[in-house]
């Protein structure tokens, strides 16, 4: 009877750990969705950026533009790293080539300002040495995130602005073009509703000073990227027109390393996307490395945690995309859709724009 008892007591025992190890084992699936759980090769993810993108607003020719557009970046990083190339020359590039099409708010289809010119901001961080450069306020360097990455590389310091970064650009032999470089009709058309709503619109409060009702949204298409290379370096970059109908020289989230954009070989590299003055108060990009290096979560838990609960928190929206150093890859937004795209080191490559 006695041997009976423990035989069952030790059945019993077995079973309920059995369960408990189940449990845990889908709890850490689930919270890792659009991630892998082996170590992979290499893998790098896009944004261009996260707003109110919905599919009745949108037409097939438009959906199938930023695709084409989003395929081409992504490729171009993936190539870079399939052939052994760094993260930093993947995300450099990829971002180069949605700095140059005018769909998305970088480089050529840069927003305008209050005073209908372009003042753009970009960053570059390297994972493995922590070093970093960004340049703000920019009106003639053609490709920010390649003065960013001049900055990182070339300069003592971490961050330029203004004209003092074009005169480094310049010495840095950066391609320079006329400001009018940056305009494009879709987007002054924008600056000029917001302006138009904003005389008849007395009581207005912040955010009806950036309001397009048009694309019924604030912002649109910042565009960003983070990669894992087959070094295990991971890094990330972010490049931006910032907000239609800024003033005073108004600098967003996107320069700013630890909200637009972090990377740190021991935890991840991320990429921001949203409203810049929420996404500099809760100092996102890094506030996502922080929570997987101090508190031991995956980089799903730790985006999602981020983005809904301290950004959604504060009022604020918007998204990131990430990888972590094992190149589990995340895209975490808490706006209708964000234009994005990864790609695993098997070639798999996604797509999407909605929430679907
Ligand atoms: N984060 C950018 C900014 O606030 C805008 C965006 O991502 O759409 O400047």
């Amino acid at each position: 009877m006695k041997y009976l008892s423990i035989f069952v007591l030790s059945f019993l025992l077995l079973t309920g750990c059995k369960n408990e190890a189940e449990s845990t084992q889908a709890n850490a699936t689930s919270a890792s969705q659009e991630s892998s759980t082996e170590q992979a090769d290499f893998a790098i993810v896009i944004h261009g950026g996260a707003g109110t993108i919905l599919k009745k607003n949108m037409t097939s020719e438009k959906e199938a533009a930023y695709k084409v557009v989003l395929e081409e970046a992504i490729r171009t990083g993936y190539n870079i790293l399939k052939s052994g190339g760094s993260s930093l020359d993947a995300v450099t590039k990829t971002i180069n080539v949605m700095e140059d099409s005018p769909l998305f708010n970088a480089g050529k289809g840069a927003v305008f300002t209050n005073a209908e010119t372009n003042e753009l901001d970009a960053s570059i961080m390297d994972g493995a040495t922590l070093n970093a450069g960004a340049s703000a306020g920019t009106t003639t360097v053609k490709n920010p995130i390649d003065l960013a990455r001049a900055v990182m590389d070339n300069s003592p310091h971490v961050m330029l602005a203004g004209a003092g970064a074009e005169e480094f650009a310049k010495e840095q032999a950066l391609e320079l073009v006329d400001p009018s470089y940056f305009f494009t009709e879709n987007r002054f058309n924008s600056l000029k509703r917001i302006k138009d709503s904003e005389k008849v619109e007395l009581d207005h409060d912040n955010k009806q000073a950036f309001f397009d009702s048009e694309i019924n949204d604030y912002k649109f298409g910042t565009v960003g990227c983070a990669a894992l290379d087959k070094n295990g370096n991971l890094a990330a970059g972010t490049s931006t027109g910032g907000m239609t109908n800024k003033r005073w020289g108004r600098i967003g989230d996107a320069p700013i390393i630890g909200a637009g954009t972090y990377a740190n070989n021991a935890s991840c590299a991320v990429s921001s996307t949203g409203w810049g003055e929420y996404f500099i108060r809760a100092m996102v990009a890094h506030d996502i490395s922080a929570l997987m290096e101090y508190r031991g979560m995956s980089l799903a838990e730790a985006a999602r945690t981020v983005i809904h609960d301290k950004v959604g928190g504060l009022g604020g929206d918007g998204g990131i995309v990430a990888v972590d150093h094992q190149g589990n890859m995340v895209f975490e937004f808490n706006t209708a859709g964000m234009y994005r795209a990864s790609m695993n080191d098997k070639g798999e490559l996604i797509i999407k724009i909605y929430r679907d």
